[in-house]
């Protein structure tokens, strides 16, 4: 059997059973007395993922501590691990060399001879399918009233040959995207052509680097990378171009789509299967110039890659919160490395860890300080809820000043957008006689409550375990159950009872939770058949509405109370985007922060949209306390039946690494019990390795973890952890 390369896929005896693999290596050293066995078959011939991909997720499995299994699995094509790839097909009428040439003098002559005793349908059908040298599809022959009957009596008499084509599933007509064609004759402004033109200058030199695109919200980055798309793939290299999530920004499909035509793929996890696999091997074959895809496309089987942009960088959607914890933007980085192309960050509010790298020249920096036509950014206005209950009373959830501004939108024609980040009706129910209230039986979180049918309904959101509320109190059976705390069904009702009139939609994972409905909604709100969507963090990312002109935040503390390094970064984030999502149409726009923090720095610098200040402040911090990115986390997260068990065998690990940290190596926190201190029935313990050296800190790690193999199914490891439960 001759070697398979690597990339290709083989088949191999896993104890009794055989198992798909895919070749990574072919000079591993394996340790003696390893029981190495043969490869049964080999699937591929030829590689069927490219050999830097292989390599590439090699690095993701060493650098996130995850098999690589678990990499390569993140890189393959749906369908991969069986034997073959299944195509749609479709089959294809052709009229045969003989009978296609109606219009020849010679075939005239004959038409007595073969076309003698064909039926009127049967003549209807010749003559359809003379028009259409390339043949044509039989489903649509039979819409033009040819039955496969008709056909399959044609290539009987071998007038007509049947064959079938691949069908490439497009995942685009079916994506009921917004139809946006690209306006090329616009003018970019000055300062879009400036920054244009410098990264025009990085793409051209074919070298890796990386550039952080810091422009303001409405500052028209789409635009850019447009252009620099084009500019790359002119040269014949090509382009990837990451999203968050497609479903909420499918205005950038679209205009990608509108602007490269049937060179550009898309690939996120929302496609179906198949859609993934056809998008997937197009790119394989070659066929693309353009993907278009969220974290995953990072490893999509582009050869020739020149330029990656990596859109809202900042965005936590990035992170993958499962084995293989990666990031798409630091994974994009490394490839951006390995394949010599240029790396654009974008964003109207970076991460910490990239602004400080462009503060240091690490990475080039561009920067965009004014929306496109110099619309002015939204006033920001703060409305203290402290003075609201004092005044208006405890249960006050849309304050005035918040009312009279969407009433005075709705009075105009014009529409708002109202955040806030938790979903659900209240956030607990509770009996005002005895107290009962409602927690999760396997986590330590109380159940949030959903309005259901016939009444409420308690859920968890970690676990999905659900009850539906009773009437009457469980313990006392007083009728006494009381609503604490609001979500955005809550605000969603409060709206509507206020303003019977206004078209409200509500966007969370709740309400979105059927295919299409996402896409449903928003292209609803862009066409103007809404006035209000309430929502989650979901509607303050990368929306483009113009009809915006006020964007309501009902709590802007909700991320400050969480006893997290990043919970000011991502409360600035939140608020500095969320209020770019207005007036960037004609009109100008206005945000309406309600806070019981109107002092706290990231709320007062997202206000004034002072994205250098806040900035400056965090990296001091951070400095001080010695965080990210001045230190590198690794997370380990224990798992025991009980509390005990799990405390225990992270203070053996704790205490197996203290050589190292006794060294000074790297310093160790904790064990502690996990802020979520029960998930899914399970107890849970944490620790944290703090230090500047990755690789070492791995390594430590990996080798007492490879003494305790009793732990190795109970331990989560996450490097670079963006948000710890
Ligand atoms: P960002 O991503 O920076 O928030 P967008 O790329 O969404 O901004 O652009 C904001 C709006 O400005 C969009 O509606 C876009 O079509 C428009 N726009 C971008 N560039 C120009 C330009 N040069 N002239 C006119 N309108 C523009
Ligand atoms: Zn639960």
């Amino acid at each position: 059997m001759p070697l398979p390369p690597i990339g290709a896929r083989v088949r191999v005896p896993v104890g009794a059973r055989t198992m798909t693999g895919c070749v990574v290596r072919h000079d591993a050293v394996v340790a003696e007395g390893t029981d190495v066995k043969d490869v049964a078959e080999c699937v591929d011939a030829e590689p069927l993922l490219p050999s830097a991909i292989v390599e590439l997720c090699c690095w993701v499995a060493d650098y996130y501590v995850a098999g690589i299994g678990d990499a390569l699995a993140v890189a393959m094509p749906p369908g991969a691990r069986g034997r073959t790839s299944a195509f749609k097909k479709r089959r294809i009428a052709t009229l045969s060399v003989m009978g296609s040439d109606p219009g020849d003098g010679a075939t005239q002559g004959c038409e007595s001879g073969r076309n003698r005793g064909l039926t009127p349908r049967q003549r209807a059908a010749i003559d359809i399918l003379s028009a259409a040298p390339g043949g044509l599809p039989t489903s649509e022959l039979r819409d033009r009233g040819v039955t496969p009957a008709v056909l399959a009596g044609l290539a009987k008499r071998a007038l007509v040959v049947l064959s079938d084509e691949r069908d490439d599933r497009d995942p685009f007509e079916r994506a009921a995207m917004p139809d946006v064609a690209p306006d090329a004759s616009r003018e970019l402004t000055g300062e879009q052509q400036r920054a244009a033109d410098e990264l025009f200058a990085l793409a051209h030199a074919g070298a890796f680097r990386v550039a952080l695109l810091h422009g303001v919200t409405g500052s028209g980055k789409t635009e850019i990378y447009l252009r620099l798309a084009d500019q790359v793939r002119r040269t014949g290299r090509q382009v990837l171009l990451m999203v968050p999530e497609i479903a909420l920004t499918p205005s950038v499909a679209a205009l990608v789509r509108g602007a490269f035509g049937n060179r550009v793929a898309i690939q996120h996890s929302a496609l179906s299967p198949g859609e993934r696999h056809d998008q997937w091997h197009r790119i394989r074959r070659g066929e693309i110039d353009v993907v278009v895809g969220t974290r995953s496309a990072v490893f999509a089987p582009l050869d020739r890659i020149g330029l990656i942009v990596v859109d809202e960088e900042h965005d936590s959607s990035y992170k993958q919160e499962e084995t293989p914890r990666y990031h798409g933007r630091d994974v994009a980085i490394m490839r951006g490395s390995r394949e010599g192309a240029l790396v654009v960050l974008g964003s109207a509010t970076p991460s910490m860890e990239s602004y400080n790298n462009a503060a240091s020249g690490k990475y080039a920096r561009i920067t965009l300080e004014r929306r496109v036509l110099d619309r002015p950014l939204a006033a920001v206005r703060l409305v203290n809820m402290r003075t609201e209950y004092a005044e208006e009373g405890p249960d006050v959830v849309i304050s005035r000043d918040l009312a009279a501004g969407i009433g005075e939108r709705l009075a105009r024609g014009d529409q708002a957008l109202v955040l806030l980040n938790r979903r659900g009706y209240s956030t607990a129910v509770f009996c005002r006689q005895c107290g009962d209230t409602f927690e999760c039986p396997n986590c330590s979180v109380s159940l949030t409550v959903h309005r259901a049918q016939g009444g409420w309904r308690a859920r968890c959101h970690y676990c999905n375990y659900s009850v539906l509320v009773p009437t009457a109190c469980r313990k006392c059976a007083a009728p006494y159950l009381e609503h604490a705390g609001f979500g955005t069904e809550r605000i969603e009702e409060q709206l509507r009872e206020r303003f019977p009139e206004a078209r409200i939609g509500r966007v969370d994972r709740d309400s979105v939770r059927r295919k299409g409905a996402l896409t449903q909604i928003l292209s609803k709100f862009a066409g103007r058949q809404l006035d209000v969507l309430v929502g989650t963090q979901m509607i303050a990312k990368g929306h483009d509405f113009p009809g915006v002109t006020l964007v309501g935040v009902i709590s802007a503390d909700v991320g400050l109370g969480l006893a997290d390094f990043r919970a000011s970064e991502r409360t600035f984030q939140l608020l500095t985007q969320v209020a770019g999502r207005a007036g960037r149409g004609e009109r100008a726009g206005e945000a309406i922060v309600q806070t019981l923090y109107p002092e706290h720095y990231s709320i007062q610098l997202a206000c004034r949209q002072d994205y250098r200040a806040f900035f400056d402040r965090e990296v001091a911090y951070r400095r001080a306390m010695r965080y990210p990115p001045f230190f590198a986390l690794i997370n380990g997260v224990v798992r025991g039946r009980t509390f005990d068990d799990a405390m225990q065998q992270a203070r053996e690990l704790v205490r197996r690494l203290e050589p190292a940290t006794l060294a000074g190596r790297f310093t160790v926190l904790g064990p502690a019990p996990a802020p979520l201190g029960r998930l899914r029935g399970e107890h849970r313990v944490q620790f944290f390795l703090k230090g500047t050296k990755r690789a070492d800190m791995r390594n430590a790690l990996l080798q007492v973890v490879a003494g305790m193999p009793e732990i190795r199914r109970r331990l989560t490891i996450d490097v670079d952890p963006l948000s710890v439960l």
